[in-house]
Parts: structure tokens; sequence; C-alpha cells
């Protein structure tokens, strides 16, 4: 935008939840996000919010997005390290 004014646009979606405890999240916000099936989500809850963000570190094996250590500009997590050191 010009003069470094930005618009940002907010997305606000009423969603039910299932018996499972999924939600869909809309295809507006996932292509805004750039959300696609098989990417990882990183859930966050306080005493009242969820927040939900692609999670742009995990391992480059098996998705996981805890114990990551970096490597070439990668992740991969300390499971699958331990399975590269022993194979
Ligand atoms: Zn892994």
């Amino acid at each position: 935008m010009q003069n470094g004014s930005e618009i940002t646009m907010i997305y606000t979606n009423f969603r039910e939840i299932d018996k499972a405890g999924r939600i869909v999240i809309s295809k507006d916000i996932r292509r805004h996000l750039n959300i696609n099936a098989g990417d990882v989500l990183q859930i966050n809850a306080d005493d009242s919010c969820i927040t939900i963000k692609k999670a742009e570190e995990k391992c480059v094996f098996c998705n996981s997005v805890e114990g990551l250590i970096p490597f070439e500009g990668k992740f991969i997590c300390a499971a699958c390290l331990e399975r590269l050191k022993q194979s």
C-alpha cells in the first residue's frame, strides 16, 4: 500500500466443533495463510483463547514440531536424528 499504511484483512468464521473435537478452517483462511492438507498447525491455548498457527518449523522427515534441531536451513526432530544415527 502507499504511504506505508497496510490494510490487514481479518477473517472471522463461526464453526461448530464436532464430537471428535474437529473444526473446519474455511477455504478463504486456508488460502490466505497457504495452509494445505498435510501441513502441521501449532495450537496454543490460554485461559480464554485458542490460537492456531501454521508451524513454520517442523521435522523434514516426520513433520513433528517438538525437539527440533536446526540443520542446513531445515529442521530435524530429536527422534528422527536418533533413528538416523542408528541406521
Ligand atoms: Zn522427525
